[in-house]
């Protein structure tokens, strides 16, 4: 059954039809030992055990046995949590948090407890028009690209006049991330022939945030995996992976997304398929569960599962080519993304990547799995909590002295990017694979 399709559900599961048609063994897993609360960001700052992984558990438990409903203070403590998953790796019994954090807010959304006229306004425009339609997403950057290239965006901000915004608009302004067209469809050939013998097949996902604001990175990702003997096949006009809308409580726009993702490739010609967005690969990653019952798309889900591979992973896989020395020394820091590091439990390989760099020194971040306060849109719908985070994370990035932070995640980047302005403190934000990259390209000019 269609976990999100309440229609044949006994009453009691209609009221919460993901929690309680989650698989009980999931639910059951944890065995309140307490170990994970020093990891979680929300119970750190506040100390209560509500806002622990503990307490979030046996709540979505009680619920799943019908012992409570889905209440408003529960959906709030839901969309309280950062969904980061650093309690999953903290935790000895091996809790799948992903799945119930999900289901959960599904539930969550299933009971329309939080709706009001704004957030529902806001969840249709973002989650069921724009990220819903690559074209009309495409047409929105544009619009963005010409207010912030024609000068307009500085001009507003030296004049203070994102004073006259709504007090919302004014706090988001700040967090919007800067667009650099042309998008990867014009930087990227459908099909890129491997720069030695080929030896891999790859197909390569753009992304939706990260086509419109980091569509260098995609070209960078694509010149590594030619360089290292790959081929490259770059479908044109992708859709968003659904992480989004999965950890928003939209399963069923989610599982859509995911239909289409999987129809833009042709699966059985590659060797792999390659994300380079650390948020967006946990997800990927879970399309053979998320489609488990679709009886078209269940065994494709099976096959892209098998092959979908984070560039990182890949490239230590494949073993990486390294770049011959340039003779530039460089001192790198490294942040990890929370669905990378604990969400798919990549740590070395970016380490890795970093370390093939001749004159790279990386310099280890304190705290570098901490979560950065990004969290999807955590730091438009809970600022305070995501600002609190953001700062403890420039701290450290301050304290190692370093000029370049190395990070594998659009969201992570823009969220580090605007605390560098906030902090007055000159940074370049920089995904791993790019200074790969460029390393290659030293190596071809000299
Ligand atoms: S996902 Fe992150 S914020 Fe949520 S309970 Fe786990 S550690 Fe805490
Ligand atoms: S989630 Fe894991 S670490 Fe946390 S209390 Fe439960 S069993 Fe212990």
């Amino acid at each position: 059954m269609n976990p999100a399709s309440p229609a044949k559900a006994h009453p009691a599961q209609a009221l919460a039809p993901n929690l309680r048609t989650l698989d009980f063994g999931v639910l059951a897993q944890c065995i309140h030992c307490g170990l994970c609360l020093p990891t979680c960001p929300t119970y750190d700052a506040t100390k209560l055990e509500r806002n622990s992984p503990r307490d979030r558990i046996a709540l979505m438990k009680q619920i799943a046995e019908g012992r409570s409903d889905v209440t408003k203070t529960f959906a709030d403590e839901m969309y309280f949590c950062l969904g980061c998953l650093a309690c999953q790796t903290a935790c000895p019994a091996g809790v799948n948090y992903a799945e119930m954090f999900e289901s959960a807010r599904a539930d969550v959304e299933h009971q329309r407890i939080l709706e009001n006229p704004k957030r529902n306004a806001i969840r249709f425009v973002m989650l069921r028009t724009i990220f819903m339609n690559p074209r009309l997403l495409r047409a929105l950057g544009w619009g963005i690209w010409i207010y912030q290239a024609s000068g307009m965006q500085s001009a507003v901000r030296t004049l203070g006049l994102t004073r006259l915004l709504p007090k919302n608009l004014r706090e988001l302004e700040p967090l919007t991330p800067g667009i650099k067209a042309p998008f990867s469809d014009q930087r990227i050939r459908t099909i890129e022939p491997s720069h030695e013998p080929r030896r891999y097949r790859v197909g390569l996902l753009t992304g939706c945030v990260q086509d419109l604001a980091y569509p260098d990175i995609n070209r960078d990702t694509a010149d590594v995996l030619q360089a290292n003997g790959c081929e490259v096949i770059t479908p044109r006009f992708q859709s968003c992976c659904g992480s989004l809308h999965a950890h928003n409580g939209e399963l069923g726009l989610a599982r859509e997304l995911a239909r289409r993702a999987i129809d833009s490739f042709e699966l059985d010609a590659l060797d792999a398929i390659i994300t380079n967005a650390g948020g967006c690969g946990g997800h990927l990653k879970n399309y053979a569960h998320l489609l488990h019952d679709d009886p078209t798309y269940a065994t494709r889900a099976v096959e892209w599962t098998r092959k979908m591979k984070d560039i990182h992973e890949w490239l230590a896989e494949i073993g990486i080519r390294p770049p011959a020395s340039s003779g530039t020394i460089q001192r790198v820091t490294y942040h990890e993304s929370c669905h990378l590091s604990h969400g798919q439990k990549i740590v070395t390989a970016p380490r890795k990547v970093l370390q093939a760099i001749p004159g790279l020194q990386l310099i280890e971040l304190p705290e570098a799995s901490w979560c950065c306060g990004s969290a999807g849109i955590y730091n438009i719908t809970q600022p305070e909590m995501s600002r609190q985070l953001l700062d403890r994370k420039m701290g450290h990035i301050k304290g190692t002295g370093v000029s370049i932070v190395a990070t594998a995640n659009p969201g992570c980047l823009v969220q580090l990017e605007a605390g560098a302005r906030s902090h007055g403190v000159e940074l370049r934000l920089v995904h791993p694979v790019s200074l790969l990259a460029e390393a290659y390209r030293g190596q071809a000019s000299n």
